[in-house]
């Protein structure tokens, strides 16, 4: 898998955080195999329970993959009569592609908005941007720190707009002590392996408290029926796997524990990291952050990733190139969004996963204070 590499201390060790419970997997995979039953069963359900508990919310429907959890949200709230096609939803600039991708794949128009200093959407930028086709806000909880829900709920309460949550980085994180996938409308949450709650493949799902949005979710990820062979919507086929909500079922009593490594973590990385070159990240107030990504700032970001490369440590960037610069995109491309730009030159993910020994995590804040300084 292209997280895995050969350096002492990977970016990720995916293998590793799996192999902590490969007794109970494979006993979760062996009670699905026997029971002769692998799509929308027991497990579906005992995992969608035992998530909207963890979340704080009424109802969790389970999905293909996080991508289908945002799409078929913004696809239900057009069954619903709550969006029409064309509507505009503001999304931060510099999100991950999916979150944009759900939005024009429904005959939506995204609004691009600069995020602030947290990297998150910029609640004090919102206003300006609504205009009279601005039905929904889009806040994704990038790198693991919700976005400031309290402003934009507020703004989103005074436009009567309605708030979808990206909660894909997020699994535990929160905002004034309410948990990521609780603080909106709707969410659509992400398991894809390395989230900080993976599955073994993909999967997905949305939390929310609205009773008439669940049902019809439940409908749209299964052709669009209740009943079978009653189709009341043009549906798809997008239902989380028995044999993954089973796995997830598995991994979810680990992971508020491996959150809190991954706040140790961090809490080390923000004390101990001094170098001129590099800016680390900050939490907004009220935030809770579960650290998917350690993301820091360089203007000299491909000499650091080099150096730390060099020192055996491994680092991605997330991520490279922004929305309105993709090909996919190119209609936007005379745009711009400087934050957002400068952001995408900077950034520079380094390692941070529950499996990192204190060794570790003292070698990559070692290497970080050892990059020479005269730049
Ligand atoms: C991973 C991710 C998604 C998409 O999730 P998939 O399960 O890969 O479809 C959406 N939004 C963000 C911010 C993500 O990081």
């Amino acid at each position: 898998m292209f997280l895995l590499n050969n350096l002492p201390i990977p970016f990720l060790d995916l293998g590793g955080i799996n192999a902590r419970d490969r007794e109970a997997l494979i006993a979760a995979f062996t009670r699905v195999l026997d029971s002769g039953w692998y799509v929308l069963g027991k497990e579906v359900e005992a995992f969608e329970a035992e998530y909207a508990a963890y979340c704080g919310t009424r109802h969790c429907i389970g999905v293909g993959n996080g991508l289908d959890a945002l799409v078929l949200v913004l696809r239900a709230w057009l069954e619903l009569g709550v969006l029409k096609a064309g509507d505009e939803v503001i999304v931060p600039a510099n999100t991950y592609i999916a979150t944009i991708l759900a939005i024009t794949g429904n005959g939506l128009t995204p609004v691009l908005v600069e995020p602030d200093a947290t990297m998150n959407l910029d609640a004090a930028l919102i206003e300006q941007h609504v205009g009279p086709r601005t039905r929904a806000i889009l806040p994704v909880h990038l790198y693991g720190q919700t976005a400031n829900m309290t402003a934009i709920n507020a703004v989103a309460r005074k436009h009567g707009l309605k708030v979808l949550e990206d909660s894909a980085q997020a699994h535990g994180a929160q905002h004034a002590g309410v948990c990521a996938g609780a603080l909106g409308d709707a969410s659509g949450h992400s398991f894809f392996p390395s989230k900080n709650f993976g599955a073994l493949g993909d999967a997905g799902a949305v939390t929310t408290n609205d009773s008439a949005l669940a049902d019809t979710l439940r409908a749209l990820r299964n052709y669009g029926s209740h009943k079978k062979y009653e189709n009341l919507y043009k549906g798809v086929n997008s239902r989380l796997d028995e044999l993954q909500a089973a796995l997830l079922r598995v991994k979810l009593a680990r992971l508020d524990a491996d959150n809190q490594r991954r706040r140790a973590i961090a809490a080390r990385y923000l004390y101990e990291i001094q170098h001129p070159h590099i800016t680390l990240p900050v939490a907004g107030d009220h935030n809770e952050p579960v650290w998917h990504v350690f993301v820091v700032r360089s203007p000299a970001r491909e000499a650091l990733q080099a150096h730390l490369h060099h020192a055996g440590i491994g680092t991605l960037i997330h991520y490279p190139l922004p929305p309105h610069h993709q090909q996919a995109y190119r209609e936007w491309r005379e745009r711009s969004y400087p934050i957002t730009e400068a952001i995408h030159r900077e950034v520079l993910s380094i390692p941070i996963s529950p499996v990192m020994s204190d060794a570790q995590v003292e070698a990559v804040v070692a290497a970080c204070n050892a990059w020479p300084r005269r730049r």
